[in-house]
This record gives C-alpha cells, structure tokens and sequence, in this order.
C-alpha cells in the first residue's frame, strides 16, 4: 500500500503519562502482511490521512498538553499496521521527530520486509535508533501461512540492520503447534550464525487479541522452554508479552497510565490492569 499525495492513515497517537520520561507511540495504520493472528486494529486503513507536517504539529500539540506532568517528548516508538509501506514518508517522519521535535530515542517497530540495506542506512542516517523487528517464523511455508507473504526479504533484513550497524532486537510470537520451540531453535540458529549477541526475545500468542484464534496462549513453562533453546545459541535471549517497552515493564495495578490522543484532539485514558488494560 502506498499513501495518497504524501500523507498516511493515522487513527491515534499515545502517550505515556506514568513516567519521568515521556514517551509517545505513533500508529501508523495500514500493512503489508496479513497476519492470522493479527493483535493490531491499524493493519487495516483507519484513521485520517495526514503528511508528515500534520502529525508532527499533532505530537507537539499533544505532548504540549501533557508536558507539565510528565516532561518533555524523549521517546517516541513508530509502530503499525506496518510504519514502512511509504519510505519517504518514514524517512520525512525520523527527520522531523528528531530535528524538530528534539526526540532523543526513535525505535521502530516493523515486520521488516522492507528494510532493504539503503533503507536501512537512510534511516540510521537520518537518526532512528532502534528496530524492534518480528520475525514470525523461519520456515517459509509456515511464514507465508501465516502471513501471506515470503520472509525471504524478512530474514535479509536481519543482516542488512546487523551490517548498517543499527541497533535492534528480534522477538517471535510463540504459537504452540504453528510456531513451536523446533521453530524457535531455527531462528535463534540463525540469528546466531550472524551474531550470538544478537537480542532475541520470544513473546507469548495472546488469542484474545488476534483476529483468528488459531491456536492456545502458552504457558509459562513453554515460553521458558524456548527461551532456553534459544539460549543454547544466543547470549541476550528474553521472553514475556508482546509490547514495545511499556507492557514488557514490570507494573502494579494502575500505576501504568497513558493516554490516546485522536485526531479530533479527544481523549482515552488507558490504564494497565492486571490481564489488561482498563479504558475510559
Ligand atoms: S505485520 Fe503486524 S500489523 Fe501487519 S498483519 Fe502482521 S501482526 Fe498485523
């Protein structure tokens, strides 16, 4: 999907309202996958459409209402639906959060099919910081069972970050006879031929969440059996929930608060539950 005359769907943006360090979440809404167990209601085309210029006015404005409380914008996470369908519009967003905004930490989160090596480089360049990147599975009929598509370019995207010397970190959904630990072990396999630092972390299948329950959430135990295989060939292995910082972080009843700006500027306060999140 490209976007239309430069501009992207946008449904919201979320900000962070619990920590000394403000932190935002950009949703770009649209994807290239289609994933059975999609846990994202972005990956179809919601939202407004918006340029680069609009959202950024968007994010000052909103990160301005919550400054007080909160401090200044530092992080800001660009997520989907899949951030990269229009590189140009990627890279205009990169340069701007940093330049203009003054955001210190840019992470992208990305099914990575279209991290290409000058992509890569571009966005280095123009100052992200980090790629979270999902890598669904390693056997390629499994992964276009499951997603629709090769992850052929998925795995180059693996060495073209590692090369351009970006930083990044791999994570797989655990999903119990699709994506089993035997998958697992090829991955960590692979990410360790390239190199065993490389940080990997396995999240755990939430059916609740996906749009096709295609199989059970697993357990506890088995996200701990994958993580050990995979630390037979990794050094930085991790398992735990499927979520950019805020929801891999340690949290108590309602101490983890954020807040979903819409375009129209109306709010929802979300609030960390335990077994979820509370919205009012
Ligand atoms: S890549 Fe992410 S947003 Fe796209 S379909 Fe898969 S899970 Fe959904």
């Amino acid at each position: 999907m490209k976007t239309i005359n430069g501009s992207r769907y946008i449904p919201f943006i979320t900000l962070s309202l619990s920590e000394p360090k403000q932190r935002i979440w950009i949703t770009l809404s649209g994807c290239n996958f289609n994933c059975k167990g999609c846990f994202s209601g972005a990956r179809d085309t919601v939202g407004v459409p918006m340029t680069v210029d609009g959202l950024i006015n968007w994010v000052e404005k909103s990160s301005r209402t919550y400054k007080d409380n909160i401090g200044p914008l530092e992080e800001a996470i660009i997520t989907g639906g899949e951030p990269t369908l229009d590189k140009d519009f990627l890279r205009d967003l990169v340069l701007n959060l940093k330049m203009r905004v003054g955001v210190k930490h840019i992470t992208l989160s990305t099914n990575g099919f279209l991290l290409d090596r000058e992509f890569v480089n571009d966005l280095k360049d123009l100052g992200l910081n980090e790629v979270k990147l999902d890598l669904k599975a390693y056997n390629d009929a499994i992964h276009k069972w499951y997603t629709g598509m090769s992850n052929r370019p998925v795995l180059k995207a693996v060495r073209n970050l590692y090369n351009g010397k970006l930083d990044f970190r791999v994570e797989t959904v655990l999903m119990p006879k699709i994506v089993d630990v035997a998958e697992i072990e090829q991955i960590a396999s692979f990410l360790a031929l390239i190199d065993p630092k490389i940080k990997y972390k396995v999240v755990k299948f939430a059916p609740g969440e996906a749009r096709e329950k295609v199989t059970r959430r697993p357990s506890d135990v088995e996200i701990q059996l994958a993580v050990n295989s995979a630390s037979t060939y990794l050094l930085n292995v991790a398992g735990g929930k499927a979520c950019v910082h805020a929801a891999t972080e340690p949290r108590a009843e309602g101490t983890k608060k954020w807040v979903r700006v819409y375009p129209d500027m109306k709010t929802e306060t979300i609030i960390a539950k335990p077994g979820g999140f509370e919205v009012s």
